[in-house]
Order: C-alpha cells, then sequence, then structure tokens
C-alpha cells in the first residue's frame, strides 16, 4: 500500500473509532491526525525505509510485525490514564492501520510478519495497482460520509 493511501485509511479508521465512542470534535480531529502521522512515512512502520534501516528483517521486518502495536496496546491500557491514552491509542491506530494495508497490499514481501521478520502473511494484492487507486479515490468521498456520519447524520440516507 503506497503512503497516500495509508493516510487516508488511517483517518478514515481513526474517524470510525472516534465517531462509534462519541469522543468530542476536538480529541476526534486531534486523533485523526495523529494516526494519519504514524500510518506512513518515517513515523511509521516504514521507518524502516529510513532511519530505522539497521532494524531486523529490512523493509517490512520488525517494525510491521503484529506483535509490536499488541504490546504498546497491553502497555497503554495497564501503565496510561484512560485521560490521557487517547493519544497512543491513536497512535497505536494509525501504526496498527498500517499493518492491515500492508497485509491486505503487496507482494514483496507478502504481507507483513507473523514471526518478528520471517513467517509472511497476506492477502498479496497488487500494491499501487487498480484497486488501490481505486480505494485512494474513493477515500475522500468515504471520509467526508464519515463526517456526516460524526455529525449525527444516519449511516445512510433514507427515503421517509
Ligand atoms: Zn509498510
Amino acid at each position: 500500500m503506497d503512503g497516500s493511501t495509508h493516510r487516508l485509511f488511517a483517518a478514515s479508521t481513526s474517524l470510525a473509532v472516534s465517531t462509534a465512542l462519541g469522543q468530542p470534535a476536538w480529541q476526534t480531529v486531534t486523533a485523526a491526525v495523529i494516526a494519519t502521522a504514524s500510518s506512513a512515512g518515517w513515523t511509521s512502520p516504514d521507518a524502516d525505509q529510513s532511519w530505522l534501516w539497521w532494524v531486523p528483517g529490512g523493509h517490512r521486518g520488525l517494525t510491521h510485525w503484529w506483535v509490536l502495536p499488541a504490546l504498546g496496546a497491553v502497555a497503554t491500557a495497564w501503565f496510561v490514564p484512560p485521560e490521557a491514552a487517547w493519544a497512543l491509542w491513536a497512535l497505536l491506530l494509525g501504526w496498527s492501520s498500517h499493518l492491515l494495508g500492508d497485509f491486505l497490499f503487496g507482494e514483496r514481501p507478502p504481507g507483513i510478519p507473523f514471526g518478528p521478520w520471517w513467517g509472511y502473511v497476506g492477502i498479496r494484492l497488487d500494491s499501487g495497482g487498480g484497486l488501490e487507486r481505486g480505494l485512494r479515490w474513493a477515500m475522500p468521498g468515504i471520509l467526508l460520509w464519515q463526517v456526516w456520519v460524526y455529525h449525527g447524520g444516519a449511516p445512510f440516507p433514507t427515503v421517509t
């Protein structure tokens, strides 16, 4: 999955969670910014292509291991007060959405590692291919729909 698709997917995921939790607007917007920032580029699992080049497994190695955000979630739940934890949850959500995107899209290596940097699993959709391009073009519309739902609209328009 390309960086722009990762960012749009993270924003969508964050907005869905904020809507489900009924978070206030300031927190919803801030969480979306944090999740978007941790979903692509040097602050994401793809930091293994820049300043984390030395991490075992190379690209889609240890930084793409699903256990890392799972441990982050356990640590956040145990050690961070709930009123302050939302920002860390947003960061973990962005990171995890990146892993889900790479699980769905990507052939070399195929998916993400089940072990720390081996045993790859994934759907192997064409990264940068037609399906991903279509998703990328649809995401702004999906995000607008999500904002409408967040503001109290029904999930689907109904004819009365
Ligand atoms: Zn990646």
